[in-house]
């Protein structure tokens, strides 16, 4: 606290982002991280961008990027947004497109940056219980609203929603704004992106930090018919002109080249969190069915913050959240087979 600060910040609530340790040997399940590295194009297209073009502030259109993506998701270069990191795209959206009278929707467990960015830019709003098999309804959003806002797949449950059930919502409200947070998409979901030609009101958000294996890069982007893109451009360019650097951008571009790179990591995910949902399930645990890298899993006979502690003594890091609905879970990222083997082996000693 202090005297000097501008009256908002004492109010706000900041986002508390999952630790990350500086020790090398941990098994490190708490941030969704991708286990594999992105394609080795990547680093190459960032080293040619690490010389003299440094000088140079970076294209402020984005506008390779901004193509790349719009070709891979069959849109025009006019419907993508790119920021710096989905976080990024997340802020500008709530200002630009969430803060009406009416109250923005989300569920009462989502991504617990929601009611972060609400307290930032004065959002009002309202959370939707999922139903008792952690499950979003849609018809519990046909409530007077000023926008809605949800991840698919939900995070941290890892529970997707059917193409046909987020084009219903978005039908059901031709008045407001659908944010669509495709964080996980890529894991198992369908996207929503082909739904944008025929809604005008639906923003769908995605990130290159999961699937591309760039948390590290910080980059993410939206799709949308023109004047809800527009609105996050006047924002961004209120803010930062430049919120890709060089590098990120070269990366980003190389990234989406490499698509075989993509669908072969995605795959060894998928696969293994089969694998360790069976493993899981054969301890005893209940597994939420889900299509994202992680798992959301509890247990009969133990806490979920007895487990995470228990874990982090054994150099295992995953997540625990302590929401009332929550705080028997634990969110455990996908990680490698041998990641995974390392988590089952000490369940295995910790649940009985
Ligand atoms: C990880 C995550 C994001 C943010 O990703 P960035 O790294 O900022 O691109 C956004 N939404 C959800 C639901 C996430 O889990």
């Amino acid at each position: 606290m202090s005297r000097y600060w501008s009256p908002v910040v004492h109010s706000l609530r900041p986002y508390v982002p999952g630790e990350q340790p500086a020790m090398g040997s941990v098994v490190k399940l708490n941030t969704n991280e991708n286990p594999y590295g992105p394609s080795p194009r990547v680093a190459a297209a960032i080293a040619a961008e690490a010389g003299d073009a440094l000088r140079l502030y970076p294209d402020p259109g984005a506008v390779r990027l901004r193509d790349a993506l719009a070709k891979r998701h069959g849109v025009d270069r006019e419907q993508v947004f790119v920021g710096n990191g989905s976080d990024e795209v997340l802020a500008h959206t709530f200002q630009a497109l969430l803060r009406h009278e009416a109250p923005l929707l989300f569920p009462d467990i989502s991504y617990s940056f929601y009611p972060t960015y609400c307290g930032l830019y004065g959002v009002d709003y309202r959370q939707v219980p999922l139903d008792s098999a952690m499950r979003i309804r849609i018809a519990d959003y046909r409530q007077p609203c000023g926008a809605i806002i949800l991840p698919n797949p939900n995070a941290p449950t890892g529970i997707a929603l059917p193409r046909a059930e987020v084009e219903a919502l978005v039908a059901e409200h031709p008045d407001q704004v659908v944010v669509v947070d495709e964080a996980y998409v890529d894991f198992g979901a369908e996207s929503a992106i082909p739904l944008v030609r025929s809604f005008p009101n639906l923003l769908v958000i995605q990130t290159f930090s999961k699937s591309r294996s760039l948390a590290g890069l910080r980059v993410g982007f939206a799709i949308g018919q023109r004047p809800l893109v527009e609105a996050l451009e006047r924002v961004k360019d209120s803010f930062n002109s430049y919120p890709l650097g060089r590098p990120a951008l070269a990366g980003a571009v190389a990234a989406l080249e490499d698509e075989a790179w993509f669908e072969h990591n995605r795959d060894l995910i998928v696969a293994s969190r089969r694998r360790l949902a069976e493993a899981l399930l054969g301890l005893g645990f209940e597994v939420l069915p889900s299509a994202a890298n992680f798992l959301f899993v509890r247990h009969p006979g133990s806490s979920g913050a007895k487990l995470a502690a228990e874990l982090r003594s054994r150099a295992i890091l995953v997540r625990h959240f302590t929401g009332e609905r929550t705080a028997d879970f634990l969110r455990i990222s996908i990680g490698t087979e041998a990641d995974n083997d390392r988590v089952i082996e000490v369940l295995r000693l910790l649940v009985r």
